[in-house]
């Protein structure tokens, strides 16, 4: 027999999205179930662990405790004829097994229960989901259901019948040459539709790539051409180890809200679909959706969360689709596509 439990908010993800919608909801009295197919919040890391300050708003700080590994100056593009461009890029390099837990540790300190290893199977109505651990079948019966399930949202797919475009990242850990106060992006013609890190923690560096899934390349055959690219520029050392990837949603903000179903970070498309940053915009849209849940108000939330970030990640998708196709000429595009340069901001 399934077992059956009632709830005012299922929230399904704990990563950033999930847990911060859940301290906010359960600070304020909610009954609030978190589930998770991870059976540790945060592990394995799938992230390059960079946090724009400028991004970050100051009532999150508490979320930030033992997490910082260093700080971070500029962000320096490199392209493809190696040619740097040098930008304030103020920030922190965190180490997300810490970060995450924080907040997730703090909405269970106030109250939310989690269901770890279970996973989200879909709805048996409009009011109960379906989920699963291990042997066990759990109907939750809710009033209201978050979507944080990340990049490939699983509650988007049921309740919205759609999926987001995606690319696809992968990662190691790799010795520095030198200690590095600066983030370091790299555009090459391998690296199609996105675009190679070296992202510094001290004497290691996360060294990744993220590519568009439309070009269909072998993201561990391009990261491996990567790490040789920048050894051969005299960025790492060829020591790398702790392999890792991950997706990023790149098509934006569309609907967040059906009836009593409303999502948030990556699986709303929170995430920029260029820079491919999405830790602050997970971070806060998890909170302003549980904000506008206390006030019963799911209309309000899509509005301001399409206001402050629908607008930017928009524009940033119209650039995808009109400049990814010319990737072979990605000296030319260059500066409409990336952030650092005057024609990105000029030109839609
Ligand atoms: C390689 C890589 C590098 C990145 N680097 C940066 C960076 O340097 N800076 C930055 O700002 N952003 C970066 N990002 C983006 C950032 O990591 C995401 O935007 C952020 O993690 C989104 O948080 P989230 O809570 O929405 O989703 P997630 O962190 O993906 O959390 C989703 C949670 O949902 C759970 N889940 C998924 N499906 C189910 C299911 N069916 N049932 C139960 N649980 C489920 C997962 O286990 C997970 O814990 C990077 C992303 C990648 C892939």
């Amino acid at each position: 027999m399934p077992k059956r439990f009632k709830t005012n908010v299922l929230i399904i993800g704990g990563g950033l999205a999930g847990s911060s919608a859940a301290h906010e909801l359960a600070r304020n009295g909610v009954d609030v179930i978190i589930v998770d197919s991870r059976k540790t919040i945060g592990i394995p890391v799938q992230c390059a662990e960079f946090i724009p300050k400028q991004l970050m708003q100051k009532k999150f700080e508490e979320y930030f405790k033992d997490s910082i590994v260093q700080e971070i100056n500029n962000m320096i593009t490199i392209e493809p004829d190696n040619k740097r461009v040098y930008s304030d890029s103020k920030g922190f390099m965190v180490d997300r097994t810490i970060f995450d837990a924080n907040i997730f540790n703090k909405a269970i300190e106030v109250g939310a229960k989690a269901f770890l290893k279970t996973i989200f199977l879909g709805f048996y109505d409009k009011k109960t989901a379906i989920l699963k651990a291990k042997d066990d079948v759990y109907y939750i019966e809710f009033d209201y259901l978050v979507g944080a399930d990340g990049p490939r949202s699983f509650v988007m797919e049921k309740a919205f019948s759609k999926k987001h475009e995606l690319a696809v990242c992968a990662q190691k850990k790799c010795r520095l040459k030198e200690p590095l106060k600066d983030i370091v992006i790299v555009f090459r013609e391998y690296i199609k539709g996105g675009y190679g890190w070296v992202f510094p923690k001290k004497e290691y560096a996360n060294v990744g790539i993220g590519i568009d899934a439309y070009f269909n390349d072998n993201p561990k055959d391009v990261l491996e051409l990567f790490i040789k690219d920048m050894i051969s520029i005299g960025l790492i050392e060829g020591e790398c180890k702790d392999s890792s990837g991950g997706f990023l949603p790149l098509d934006g903000i569309d609907k967040l809200v059906s009836s009593n179903i409303a999502l948030c970070g990556d699986a709303g498309g929170f995430c920029h679909p260029i820079t491919g940053g999405g830790i602050p915009q997970a971070v806060v849209s998890g909170n302003m959706l549980a904000r506008y849940i206390l006030e019963e108000d799911l209309a309000s939330f899509e509005e301001e969360a399409k206001e402050i970030y629908g607008i930017t990640n928009e524009k940033a998708y119209k650039k995808r689709k009109k400049y990814m196709k010319d990737w072979n000429n990605i000296k030319y595009i260059l500066p409409y596509i990336w952030v650092v340069y005057e024609d990105y901001w000029k030109h839609i």
